[in-house]
């Protein structure tokens, strides 16, 4: 489908906010999750500056019935950036100021198209950081992450990238601007909108400002990675420590398939058995890291590394921070076919480890499964011949499967990667219809004509 985006032009945009060119239109094709389709590249690319310039676009493409779809860094695994077919895609880059830092207050104001990174680099001299940022903070935007509602390897302490947004600035589908939520801690002031613009995907309004709150960085912290002779050793271990209440920042687990894939990508020597990275920030790390060992030993762990010193730290976590980057460059001729983040109550993360094993010995396929176990997230990747098309089937059933059997165990099919266009019939299997009914009437109130990122989340409605 494409739309007459001609409008454009006579808006107050300068020449190089604004482009039809393909070479342009084809770089918001894709996203970390895809490979590109011409098909779905958008008609023209706005790059806004200000609230103003996001505002001036919705407004007349609303009037006109285009569609818009926000794209920040396009690191999402689930196609959420990458328009339906045709109309505008708003690249956000540009606008990546950090507005204000108020110490005092610990908090910050930030634009949308900050790289989660830069702006914990910018916090350092204050001693003040966001900490739940997810895997991809080198490269994806807080606006990204306030969209799908991201989370990281520091969840299990620290909780999601929702939980540090204190208020939001977003402009609605016809153009009006509105300020959601509050820079207090906390409000009780009315319906909570706040949290239904985060984990909206675009969706329901772009987000050109936000209001986060800030953690001080923590006085002490020792991390280090233990490994085990069985998954069910390690997933058990981890339940363990959950469930005794030790205060670990970061849980993370990998299965030897990834471990490998890791070795080749980074040249690191990870032992090819499952591994649990782990991570203790605050004033009394020795006795939690004491607590932590007694668990662990009590699940066979055959060695327990552990270390204060940052640089010796970063080594430890360095194949674990590569992962995405070492799936995809495991072998030329394979693609990612899709990447799994399910994730169930923490009592269950063995089952699930376990029937992810099992899935890929029926289906005859490697599933590396990683994650961040700590708070039941396992990740799963399945890697395709793009030409063998009854194996990209045979993948998607597995994976299918796997997202089954978590919604079965009472999880979710997608702990922090979104919905998108990939998994919109698990949202149906997940929450029900009558809930998918409810989320297409604040869908119709907010945004009537159905401008805002159609075909993700929902399934688009002919209008
Ligand atoms: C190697 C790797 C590791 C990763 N690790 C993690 C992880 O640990 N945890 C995790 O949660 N994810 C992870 N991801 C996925 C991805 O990085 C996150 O989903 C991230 O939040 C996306 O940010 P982005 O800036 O790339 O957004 P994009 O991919 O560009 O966009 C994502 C969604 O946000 C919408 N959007 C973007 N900006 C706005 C805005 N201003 N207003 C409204 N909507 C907007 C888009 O329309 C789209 O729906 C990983 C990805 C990679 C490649």
């Amino acid at each position: 489908m494409t739309y007459d985006c001609g409008f454009l032009a006579e808006l107050p945009l300068s020449a190089d906010q604004l482009s039809f060119a393909s070479t342009a239109r084809e770089e918001f094709a894709a996203d970390f999750g895809t490979t590109a389709d011409a098909e779905r590249a958008p008609d023209a690319v706005v790059w806004p500056e200000r609230t103003e310039d996001v505002s001036a676009v919705l407004a007349a493409a609303d009037e006109r019935g285009v569609p818009v779809t926000p794209y920040a860094a396009g690191t999402g695994m689930q196609r959420a950036a990458v328009p339906v077919g045709g109309g505008i895609t708003l690249a956000m880059a540009r606008m990546d100021e950090v507005r204000e830092i108020r110490p005092a207050d610990m908090q910050v104001d930030v634009e949308p198209g900050v790289i989660g990174d830069e702006l914990n680099g910018a916090l350092e001299s204050e001693g003040l950081y966001v900490p739940s940022f997810p895997q991809s903070a080198a490269f994806s935007t807080i606006g990204g992450m306030i969209a799908t509602d991201a989370s990281g390897t520091k969840t299990v302490k620290y909780g999601e990238v929702a939980d540090w947004v204190l208020e939001l600035e977003v402009v609605r589908a016809d153009g009006s601007i509105i300020e959601v939520g509050s820079k207090a801690r906390k409000t009780s002031a009315g319906y909570n909108l706040k949290e239904l613009f985060v984990g909206s995907e675009g969706t329901l309004g772009v987000v050109t400002r936000a209001t986060l709150d800030l953690a001080t960085r923590p006085p002490q912290t020792v991390g280090g990675r233990a490994v085990f002779s069985t998954l069910g050793d390690a997933a058990g271990a981890i339940t363990d420590v959950v469930r005794a209440g030790i205060d670990v920042a970061t849980l993370e687990l990998i299965d030897p398939l990834t471990a490998e894939m890791a070795n080749a990508y980074t040249g690191s020597d990870l032992p090819a058995t499952p591994t649990v990275f782990f991570e203790i920030h605050g004033r009394a790390v020795d006795a939690e890291l004491d607590a932590l060992r007694a668990r662990f030993e009590a699940h066979d762990a055959a060695r327990i590394a552990s270390t204060a010193d940052d640089e010796e730290m970063a080594e430890l976590w360095r194949a674990r921070r590569e992962i995405g980057h070492a799936l995809t460059e495991w072998d030329p001729d394979r693609e990612l076919e899709v990447v799994g983040d399910v994730t169930v109550p923490i009592g269950s993360y063995p089952t699930i480890i376990a029937f992810i094993g099992e899935i890929a010995d029926e289906y005859g396929l490697p599933i590396p499964a990683f994650g961040h176990a700590g708070d039941g997230n396992a990740h799963y990747a399945l890697l395709c011949d793009p030409g063998d098309a009854e194996e990209r089937e045979r993948a998607h059933e597995a994976s299918d499967r796997i997202i089954r059997k978590a919604i079965d165990l009472g999880g979710t099919c997608t702990g922090e990667h979104g919905i998108g266009a990939d998994k919109r019939s698990h949202l149906r299997a997940e929450v029900g219809d009558g809930t998918v009914e409810t989320m297409r009437a604040i869908k119709d109130a907010l945004d009537p004509n159905g401008i805002l990122n159609p075909g993700t989340v929902l399934d688009e409605v002919d209008q």
